[in-house]
């Protein structure tokens, strides 16, 4: 039976929970265990796909085709192991789940109630599926005292009785904060977020305790003495200057140690962590530099193009180079009459992302258009493959009115709403005007590359699998045109129907994909798409 590792969250957010969880899976990986993340999120959405990426940061989509929080990513970006639905909850489908069933009347004229009915549907959630697995992690998102999260709480409380005790663990993570008045690192905070959890009846086994310089021996024995646990358990985690180093740092604290240690595993052997060494070798000793232009929407919160940034860094990775990320703002940019070429001069490379409505479309179909003109590296992703068709379409294909129905009525839809689709699930069918949670083209599809194509060299395969989340899609219909003007459709959908990657045979780097590529790369083991971009935004630097 698998092991259960319930990390909860104090004192503050964005301490850095996803990460700690990612991290420590990567560890017990690295010692030959099978691991799984799951997470829990107390918001009342039945899932991020209808939130803002001001809101939440981006939607982390899985192959099987469910919207996630961008925790998820992480989690698969640090252990390899593919998220699905099952690993993703929130209190808004566990409600919507409960609902159904009293519908139904299924709960046969019983009272529905938080105890036992929402509990227990927690519960199934975190122990289904786990078979063959050493342990499992599940992230419970908020923080300690969040009247959202209390559901939560009590069911992993319950959990620990119905696994039996040894079977599971509690770490929690909690912020130590360093007072320049009194010059010292304070432990108060961290005192009371163990007395709410054990108010609770969660006592933690180990806790992790962010700080921003050493914990000194003296405050670490305090924290273990008021909080209840053995000083080996009170982890110091400092900030790390990549996030791909926090495995490593956390194996230095002891934290993978301590966690055995609780579930009463002696730590024999020392885990492999050649993976992680490598990947900080390379990333702080590289060999050039490159900057990238990601002209976009959502630039003001990082978290928004997670996965995206991420990628871009893989990217790096395996060409031992640097990588310099210059947001810029569409919808800036495009006003600014002349200044377009004046910003985009410098990059060595320039990528659209994907994205959602018309605000910006101008100014990233004119970053399009620099990039063909000025052959310098672009690359394209979901919306970012639709405004190079459209501009395409524009300026090289003579269809002057060329658009998306995205951004209204038009007469030449060279991006339309297709309302029906083949999917493994049999036909989809889709309304414009119909619901916008859950409506999209999602998850994962194949695709063909035609083999003598761009695309095919840098995947050095024709057949791929890529993951989908928009609702549009390139008009097979305009393919002889926008091939007549240079740009090439040289990946469809195994039906032929569907255009999935689109290039410029004349141009050093064009690529469009209709896919995020950027979902499944990782550190040790970068997208090839995103490799081969930033090895020809280097090229580009040298001809600069
Ligand atoms: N808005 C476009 C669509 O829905 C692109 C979506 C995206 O870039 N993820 O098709």
């Amino acid at each position: 039976m698998a092991r259960f590792i319930f990390i909860t969250g104090g004192v503050v957010s964005s301490l850095g929970k996803g990460l700690m969880a990612a991290s420590l899976a990567a560890l017990l990986q690295a010692r030959g265990y099978k691991v799984r993340i799951r997470k829990f999120d107390p918001y009342l959405n039945v899932d991020p796909g209808t939130m803002s990426p001001y809101q939440h940061g981006e939607v982390y989509v899985t192959d099987d085709g469910a919207e996630t929080d961008l925790d998820l990513g992480h989690y698969e970006r640090f252990t390899g192991v593919p998220s699905r639905q099952s690993d993703n909850v929130t209190s808004g489908r566990i409600y919507q789940t409960i609902i159904q069933k009293e519908r139904r009347g299924d709960y046969l004229g019983a009272t529905v109630q938080v105890i036992p009915h929402v509990t227990d549907a927690i519960k199934e959630f975190a122990r289904a599926d786990t078979d063959g697995l050493d342990f499992v992690l599940c992230e419970i998102g908020g923080t300690v005292g969040d009247i959202e999260s209390l559901p939560f709480m009590e069911a992993i409380r319950q959990l620990r009785n119905d696994l039996g005790r040894g079977n599971s663990i509690f770490v929690h993570l909690t912020l130590v904060p360093y007072i320049a008045a009194a010059g010292e690192l304070k432990t108060k905070p961290t005192q009371h977020s163990v007395r709410d959890l054990t108010s609770l009846g969660i006592q933690p086994d180990v806790l992790v305790c962010r700080c921003d310089r050493p914990l000194p021996e003296g405050e670490r024995a305090k924290i273990a003495l008021f909080c209840n646990v053995p000083t080996e358990a009170v982890i110091p985690a400092l900030d790390a200057s990549s996030i791909y180093g926090v495995p490593l740092q956390y194996h230095e604290e002891g934290l993978d140690e301590a966690v055995l240690s609780a579930f009463g595993i002696e730590a024999k052997d020392e885990p492999d962590l050649t993976r992680w060494t490598e990947i900080m070798d390379r990333l702080e000793n590289p060999e050039g530099e490159v900057t990238i232009g990601v002209v976009g929407k959502y630039v003001g919160l990082l978290d928004a193009y997670k996965s995206l940034h991420e990628a871009l860094v893989h990217g790096g990775i395996a060409n031992r180079v640097k990588v310099n990320i210059r947001w810029i703002d569409a919808e800036l940019f495009e006003q600014e009459e002349g200044g377009i070429a004046a910003q985009l001069e410098p990059m060595h490379a320039i990528l659209v992302p994907g994205g959602f409505g018309e605000r910006g479309s101008e100014g990233k179909i004119a970053a399009v258009r620099f990039a063909r003109e000025r052959k310098v590296p672009y690359f394209g992703i979901c919306l970012g493959m639709q405004m190079a068709c459209i501009e395409g379409a524009r300026n090289t294909a003579g269809i002057a009115a060329a658009s998306t129905t995205e951004f209204g009525p038009t007469d030449e839809p060279v991006v339309g709403m297709i309302t029906e689709w083949m999917s493994e699930d049999g036909l989809q069918k889709r309304e414009a005007g119909g619901d916008l949670g859950g409506t999209m083209r999602l998850g994962a599809y194949d695709a063909k590359l035609s083999g003598n194509s761009h695309a095919a060299s840098i995947y050095g395969t024709t057949d791929i699998s890529e993951r989908h989340r928009h609702r549009y899609e390139v008009n097979v219909h305009y393919r002889e045109s926008l091939e007549r003007g240079g740009l090439v459709f040289s990946g469809m959908s195994p039906d032929g129907e569907l255009p999935e990657v689109v290039e410029r045979p004349e141009h050093p780097w064009f690529v469009g994909v209709q896919f995020h590529p950027e979902l499944k790369s990782k550190p040790f083991d970068p997208h090839p798409l995103f490799a081969s971009f930033i090895a020809a935004a280097l090229q580009q630097s040298r001809l600069v």
